[in-house]
């Protein structure tokens, strides 16, 4: 049985057997997958001690849609994550970002612009890019994609316009802004300042030239963070492992 080829990401892997490997991937062409590799822990063989976390790979993969998991028959390794030989925080971004795509996606559904997003955030995170700016980008762009992005431009709950001054009201439960009229009947209402909600479209534009424009002093941030991690919570139902280790300021600890 021929496989198919298809670059993937290495988000989980699971030791299996003495040789062998469960590994989850997001692949750019099939979505979420999970595959074993048999061999995957001999030194030698077809996959060449390639799929570590967060590795990028092309693989070949045999699909078995009925079966639970797909055979993983061969991985070459196009670049490894580095972020381990940096810095804890950028250990700590990428395990971030592995947690968010396995909770978030759903087998088999290939979006390319994910796949894509996530390689260009890996390439910041283990590179020198701003880490607390990285993930804050892509926690909203990959909500975006998925169409859960939270609603900044009118109420969430009647469609009608958002007031033009004063504390804007974020609702949970509505998944973005609500006016005057509909706030008392939400019980999840987290206040958001005008400037952060600003900051929050300006991101949400997926305008990348737009990044060194937003203002984010370190009060935005925190706000920011907060209310992105708290809204990730309520879609999921639950707090993600790796969020108490998120950056909680701007600035990017000191890699040397
Ligand atoms: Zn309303």
């Amino acid at each position: 049985m021929s496989g198919e080829t298809c670059t993937a990401i290495v988000l989980r892997t699971i030791e299996f057997s003495e040789t062998s490997l469960i590994v989850t991937l997001l692949t750019r062409e099939f979505g979420r997958i999970s595959a074993i590799a048999k061999g995957a822990r001999r030194p030698k063989g077809p996959f060449e001690g390639s799929l570590d976390l967060l590795s990028v790979c092309r693989v070949v993969v045999i699909r078995k849609p009925h079966a639970g998991l797909d055979l993983l028959t061969e991985a070459k390794l196009h670049r490894r994550f580095r972020g381990a030989e940096r810095s804890m925080e950028r250990t700590n971004a990428g395990y971030h970002v592995a947690e968010m795509l396995r909770l978030l996606t759903d087998e088999h559904d290939p979006l390319p612009e994910l796949y894509d997003l996530t390689t260009e955030t890996l390439s910041q995170i283990d590179g020198t890019g701003n880490v607390p700016l990285a993930l804050l980008r892509f926690d909203v762009l990959s909500l975006q994609i998925l169409g859960s992005a939270p609603g900044m431009d009118r109420c969430t709950h009647c469609g009608g316009e958002i007031p033009p001054a004063g504390r804007l009201a974020f609702a949970l439960d509505t998944s973005g802004l609500v006016c005057g009229t509909c706030r008392p009947k939400q019980h999840r209402i987290i206040p958001v300042r005008r400037a952060v909600a600003a900051a929050l479209r300006t991101l949400l534009s997926g305008d990348k030239d737009a990044d060194d424009a937003i203002d984010v002093d370190a009060k935005n941030y925190g706000e920011l963070r907060g209310l992105i991690s708290r809204y990730i919570q309520s879609l999921l139902g639950e707090t993600p492992r790796m969020q108490p280790f998120l950056p909680t300021k701007m600035e990017t600890g000191n890699d040397a």
